[in-house]
């Protein structure tokens, strides 16, 4: 299976998973860049899988139809253009040969979802070979978080801890290229830590390069992302330093957010 991101809009990324014939993609905002690398690749267009019903997410969905051979997926609590699939949090969908477990993620939106893959482990398979892969949409990017537009502080921290549990060596392919702005403001949160710099030197050299800092893995989100790390002395430090009304997980969280939505 090929994982790749197309970018669209100015920091968009609609993912792809191919497997040289057949292809899926996820929030496609845009057709134009898909249907462009379909013919390209000469792939067949599977399905479609929705996270929340946000334009730069489904815009593209209208204009792939026509070249569309399976079902769009899309979250059963949210508006998005008909028709579609209703799935929801528990629920599995197979595409392309690949289950994917639906999870209920609200705060960004309210019925946000996010899809998770992870290969059944064969006896004889080398190490590495394929490991587990998240579509989170606008709920968890790399280094940070999206903004809660319909849901609760509570919710969204809830919703991250789900995310935060799955296996460290998940392929966290997020929505949007915001990575350096988050880490920006992780650095500000934890100034003091050798894992977020190493971590911003290699984004650095990826967006120099003109390459995605994206897919993320989970074992980096959690050493990195302040929103992850709620428990964490340092950060629970300093969000109380910025109006954390206590040092419980969602109040740290909920501090956190709102600093993160002044900071320049
Ligand atoms: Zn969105
Ligand atoms: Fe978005």
């Amino acid at each position: 299976m090929n994982l790749i991101a197309l970018p669209a809009f100015t920091d968009n990324y609609i993912w792809m998973i191919h497997d040289g014939i057949d292809a899926i993609v996820v929030d496609p905002g845009d057709c134009a860049p898909v249907l462009d690398v379909l013919a390209r690749l000469k792939l067949k267009l599977a399905a479609i899988l929705v996270t929340h019903h946000h334009d730069d997410h489904v815009g593209g969905v209208l204009g792939l139809r026509p070249h569309l051979e399976g079902a769009v997926f899309g979250p059963a609590f949210e508006a998005i253009p008909e028709p579609y699939t209703h799935v929801r949090g528990g629920e599995k969908v197979c595409a392309l040969g690949l289950d994917f477990d639906i999870i209920d993620v609200p705060g960004h939106t309210s019925g946000h979802i996010a899809y998770f893959h992870q290969p059944k482990t064969q006896p004889n398979a080398p190490a590495g070979t394929d490991t587990p892969v998240l579509f989170c949409g606008d709920t968890l990017f790399s280094g940070g978080c999206g903004r809660l537009f319909e849901g609760t502080p509570a919710q969204m921290h809830h919703s991250l801890q789900a995310l935060a549990a799955l296996p460290g060596d998940t392929r966290v392919c997020c929505a949007h290229e915001y990575t350096l702005a988050n880490l920006k403001f992780a650095r500000a949160v934890e100034p003091d830590s050798a894992d977020l710099d190493r971590y911003t030197r290699w984004c650095e050299q990826q967006r120099a390069a003109g390459l995605p800092t994206l897919p993320g893995h989970i074992a980096e989100e959690r050493a990195i992302n302040p929103f992850l790390r709620c428990g964490v002395p340092a950060v629970i430090q300093a969000a109380q330093n910025h109006g954390a009304l206590g040092p419980q997980p969602v109040e740290v969280f909920t501090a956190l957010r709102l600093w993160k939505n002044e900071f320049r």
